[in-house]
């Protein structure tokens, strides 16, 4: 029996299991792929929101604002990475200047801290000096920032399950059901479990869930932003994250650096049918580029280093929705978690926990430890603090990423920790081991070698995101075809 179980391992799932794990309470985490952080929570622009955008008086400006403000004391306590480098957010056109006002008094109303103003193009120019000529000015916003969202994710995961929750991947919730006692039924791949409050942070699919307990039944439907990567070569060319003016479909294509270095160029924003449609398109990174070329004229395509795609869950409102359900006591939503959710995140979870804990007289959990230690980053280390790294543990000694620099120790590490790495894209997120130019060529499989020695399984058996997607001659293992 449970107190709680919550249903997706997003950061908004992740944020709310380390919320709960400051009371005295059995958290259960149910994620269906094989990893957390797996959904869009591994797929946006990783921007820290300025809450300028949201309209006043909704969900997403209140918790825009509220979270933005909590991340320098994420930062010291999980050791997660975030830059204040601002936003800019740029009108191009002569007559942009009241768009820029209504942001700008957005922001007032908000409550946006720090600087925010509206700059000209003299400004504008002397901050970024590659600015596309036609930029004419722009709103400044102090609190713009950026993070890494996945190791955020994995931080708060890692908090949590330190702090007592538990989590469980390859673990799909198909049901959930209301029980006489009041109690809940959360019908799963890996079993059926009892508990006293469901929190639903499914992400596209948390209408299927909603519907499921209550008549106030709401849609999701995924809106799919395209990206490219560039490589860190072109870490210099901007130093804030270069918004245009935002469009009825979300914020616009940006230029954004991005904590580790890269450059994001994207996203566009493209209403699809499919919640598991995260392809790129020809035509969707064309017209990405197309529009990011105002921003940065000549952008070096042959920088390119990747491509990706996010679906954001976009709700029929516009606005977050969060909270009990008004006809299912005990079940507690959180919806229609697009942009700027992942800045929103610790206050959505600040906020869905002190609920649940009211809901459940939930005492407050004495040994709770805020502090959580990341993976010791040999990169970004000087030549002294790496030889003590390598005297203590001679795995940091041993490259295997080279385009990131990433040591067997930081893998062997990312595997086993708490809610650790199964799969090769795991590791990737945890240790960025495959994110760099050669995008995975070179270290593929001493990797390989490593999850497959850590986990105790054949390298045969490894996979790259879990389900059937095994590195080596996967048809082996195709059900009823395993000739191994
Ligand atoms: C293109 C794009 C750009 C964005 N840019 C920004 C930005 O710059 N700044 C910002 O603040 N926000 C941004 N966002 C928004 C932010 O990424 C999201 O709001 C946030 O990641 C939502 O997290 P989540 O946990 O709700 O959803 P997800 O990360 O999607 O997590 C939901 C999880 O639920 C799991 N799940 C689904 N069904 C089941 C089931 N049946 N059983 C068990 N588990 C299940 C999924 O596998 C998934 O892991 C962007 C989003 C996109 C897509």
């Amino acid at each position: 029996m449970y107190d709680v179980i919550i249903i997706g391992g997003g950061v908004v799932g992740c944020a709310v299991a380390r919320e709960l794990s400051r009371y005295r309470c059995k958290t259960l985490l149910l994620e269906k792929t094989n990893d957390i952080c797996n959904g869009q929570s591994k797929a946006n622009t990783a921007i820290l929101h300025g809450g300028y955008d949201a309209k006043p008086g909704t969900l997403k400006a209140k918790f825009n604002v509220l979270g933005n403000a909590m991340f320098d004391r994420l930062h010291e306590e999980l050791d997660v990475p975030v830059q204040w480098n601002t936003s800019l957010v740029v009108s191009f056109q002569e007559d942009g200047h009241p768009m820029l006002e209504k942001l700008l008094q957005q922001g007032i109303d908000n409550g946006c801290r720090g600087e925010l103003r509206i700059i000209d193009r003299e400004e504008l120019r002397r901050r970024e000096p590659n600015i596309g000529s036609t930029a004419c000015e722009a709103l400044l916003v102090g609190a713009g920032g950026i993070v890494c969202p996945y190791e955020l994710t994995v931080a708060y995961a890692e908090n949590a399950a330190m702090n007592g929750a538990e989590f469980q991947r390859n673990a799909e919730v198909t049901e959930v059901k209301k029980l006489a006692n009041g109690n809940w039924l959360v019908v799963s791949s890996i079993g059926s479990f009892e508990t006293r409050a469901v929190v639903n942070a499914a992400g596209v699919y948390s209408d299927v869930f909603n519907n499921m307990v209550s008549e106030n039944k709401i849609h999701i439907h995924p809106r799919r932003g395209e990206y490219y990567i560039l490589d860190k070569k072109y870490k210099n060319v901007f130093h804030a994250a270069m918004f245009q003016l935002p469009t009825k479909m979300g914020k616009g294509i940006l230029i954004a650096p991005t904590v580790d270095g890269t450059v994001l160029v994207g996203p566009t924003a493209e209403d699809i049918e499919d919640k598991q449609d995260t392809r790129t398109t020809a035509e969707g990174l064309a017209k990405a580029l197309r529009e990011a070329s105002k921003t940065w004229e000549h952008i070096p395509t042959r920088g390119f280093i990747t491509t990706f795609s996010g679906l954001r869950s976009t709700g029929d409102t516009g606005d977050f929705l969060l909270g009990e359900a008004e006809d299912a006591p005990g079940f507690f939503n959180c919806c229609a978690i697009e942009s700027p959710g992942l800045t929103s995140s610790p206050a959505i979870a600040d906020w869905t926990a002190k609920q649940i804990a009211g809901k459940l007289a939930l005492e407050t959990n004495p040994d709770f430890n805020p502090i959580r230690k990341s993976i010791p980053k040999f990169r970004e280390l000087d030549d002294a603090q790496r030889a003590a790294l390598i005297a203590e543990n001679p795995d940091f000694g041993k490259i295997v990423c080279r385009c990131e620099t990433v040591t067997e120790a930081e893998i062997r590490e990312a595997i086993r920790r708490p809610v650790g790495a199964l799969d090769v894209d795991g590791v990737k997120r945890r240790t960025r081991a495959g994110m760099g130019r050669c995008q995975a060529g070179f270290c593929t499989p001493r990797t390989v070698e490593i999850l497959a020695e850590e986990l105790g399984i054949s390298p045969l058996e490894v996979t790259k995101f879990g389900g059937k997607s095994y590195l080596l001659d996967g048809y082996l293992f195709e059900e009823g075809k395993n000739h191994a």
